[in-house]
């Protein structure tokens, strides 16, 4: 199969995924989901974007899914579902390609939180609920410098103890600035 399209270059839209955007055009709009590719491309998610009259691109990504289009108005304009397959198509899990502050280095699906033991509320650390990573309060957040929970409190000499309270969430990126 040649045609057209394999001649020439062609870039991912920031918001359908598919590979239909003419490499080096500004501005153009994206005839699988009319998503007007903007100076941002997948950097800021959830940034509104004036070139597509305010919607983010995590919306706009979202619409796509649910409805063909990247809003509802432009579902008469997208082209057809069945021409889609002419255009390459590398879904992107872009929660993964921003890196939101203060999520947890390790998964990067929670917040880290400042927790106390409700038995032994002498001890305080910082932890993950998604992964169960902690860290010692007193030592910079990163992804080298992490435990695990049950490491964590078998070097507190406790038994791990699951009845943890939440304190408040931690901004770690911020604190050494
Ligand atoms: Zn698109
Ligand atoms: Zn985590």
């Amino acid at each position: 199969m040649s045609d057209i399209l394999q001649t020439q270059a062609l870039v991912q839209c920031d918001c359908c995924d598919y590979f239909c955007i003419p490499a080096g055009a500004d501005y153009e709009i994206c005839p699988v989901c009319f998503w007007e590719q903007d100076a941002w491309g997948i950097s800021k998610p959830d940034q509104r974007s004036g070139a597509n009259h305010g919607l983010t691109l995590r919306q706009g990504r979202n619409n796509f899914l649910q409805l063909g289009a990247c809003a509802a108005r432009f579902k008469q304009h997208v082209m057809d579902e069945s021409m889609r397959r002419h255009y390459r198509h590398v879904p992107r899990h872009i929660i993964a390609l921003e890196t939101p502050a203060n999520l947890c280095p390790y998964c990067e699906q929670d917040a880290i939180w400042r927790v106390r033991l409700k038995a032994h509320p002498e001890y305080s650390f910082l932890m993950c609920f998604e992964c169960d990573a902690v860290w010692d309060s007193h030592q910079p957040v990163s992804s080298e410098s992490g435990s695990t929970f049950p490491v964590y409190m078998q070097s507190l000499g406790l038994i791990p103890d699951w009845n943890v309270e939440r304190l408040e969430t931690v901004d770690w990126q911020d604190a050494g600035e």
